[in-house]
């Protein structure tokens, strides 16, 4: 790479599932990464591969606080994902949602930094309106026990679009739909991930309520490729843009794929659903599309199996 091409990039939450990927993608472009985590859901082995070269910093640092570096570009992506997670201290979940995003928005004005938001669907709360696209304000129950994660993340993008605004900063904003692949935290509740842990130890898969809820699944490398795409799209796009999967399917059916990826002779177990639990979620993609040029390119079919390996080898079963 070219020296005047190379830049600085900040990634938060680089440690993190989606995080350390993208760490790794933008390394092998040859730029220089910071990577800063607090090490609350991601962990030190997610990018320890990277740790050694010389274009790969890791620092341990939560977002909350100030951060004084000197970067071209952030990624910010430092929030807990797992409804069991960020569940588990809801203050903090507001707070590095919120004051995360003032202090990254603030660094990002300081040294004249691009700045990406990685928001969520989960902004579009319990949809009334399906498929979703970006025009859909939400219907989000701003009390309740997924609140502290949906409206950190909505008034996030309301700080964004203000700075924006504001003091004219370069600002992207991206609203991903669910994710998985390799580096799913194994105990993190999501339900790729348990399901997959579930199947291989031969435990019962724990389907709550009837399973007829619905979600749309995007492989982590295609998500990667689109936040980058994102990042690199010209200053009058700024979004928000959703970036997922459109291929939607009940958890049910998940179920089954599941126990079928692993070759698992486990059975389905009933659970209570959780509160203010979404029924229905599938992204609209046609501005993705459009503007980035970009869909995703590994269906559930075709992801589920390296997702299978990756936990078949962490748990040696
Ligand atoms: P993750 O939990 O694996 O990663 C989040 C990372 O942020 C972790 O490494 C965690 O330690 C770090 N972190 C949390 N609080 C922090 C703080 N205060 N300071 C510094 N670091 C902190 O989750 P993920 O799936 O990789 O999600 C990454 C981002 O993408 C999150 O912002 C999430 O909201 C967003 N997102 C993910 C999905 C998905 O399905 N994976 C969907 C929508 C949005
Ligand atoms: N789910 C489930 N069993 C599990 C974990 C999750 O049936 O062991 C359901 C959950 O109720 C939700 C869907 O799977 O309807 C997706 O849950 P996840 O926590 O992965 O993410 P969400 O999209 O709800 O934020």
């Amino acid at each position: 790479m070219r020296e005047i091409d190379r830049k600085r990039i900040l990634v938060t939450g680089g440690a993190g599932f989606v995080g350390s990927h993208l760490c790794e993608r933008l390394l092998g472009q040859g730029h220089d990464i910071l990577c800063v985590d607090n090490f609350f859901t991601g962990a030190k082995g997610n990018v320890a591969h990277l740790i050694g070269n010389p274009r790969f910093e890791l620092m341990r640092h939560d977002v909350t606080f100030p951060l004084y570096v000197e970067v071209d570009e952030i990624y910010n992506l430092a929030c807990p994902a797992s409804p069991v997670h960020y569940q588990h201290d809801p203050v903090q979940t507001t707070k590095t949602s919120v004051h995360g995003a003032i202090n990254m928005l603030g660094l990002a004005k300081r040294v004249k930094a691009k700045i990406l938001q990685a928001s969520t669907s989960e902004v579009y709360g319990d949809p009334k309106v399906h498929p979703q696209p970006e025009s859909y304000w939400g219907h989000v129950n701003p009390i309740g026990i997924r609140s502290c994660y949906d409206e950190g993340k909505r008034c996030a993008e309301t700080l964004f679009f203000d700075y924006y605004r504001q003091h004219q900063l370069r600002i992207k904003v991206a609203r991903i739909f669910n994710t998985y692949g390799p580096r799913m935290h194994p105990a993190d509740g999501r339900v790729v991930s348990n399901f997959i842990v579930q199947a291989l130890r031969g435990e019962p898969l724990t389907v709550y309520g009837e399973g007829g809820q619905t979600r749309s699944f995007c492989y982590v490398s295609d998500l990667v490729d689109g936040l980058i795409r994102l990042m690199n799209s010209g200053d009058d796009f700024t979004g928000p843009v959703n970036l997922g999967n459109p291929g939607e399917f009940t958890i049910l059916e998940l179920a089954k794929k599941a126990i079928a990826a692993t070759g698992s002779n486990s059975k389905i177990e009933y659970r209570p659903l959780p509160a203010d639990d979404p029924t229905q979620r599938q992204p609209v993609i046609d501005m993705a599309r459009e503007k980035l040029g970009w869909e995703p390119t590994i269906s559930l079919d075709q992801g589920l199996p390296p997702t299978v390996a990756y936990f078949r080898a962490l748990l040696e079963v």
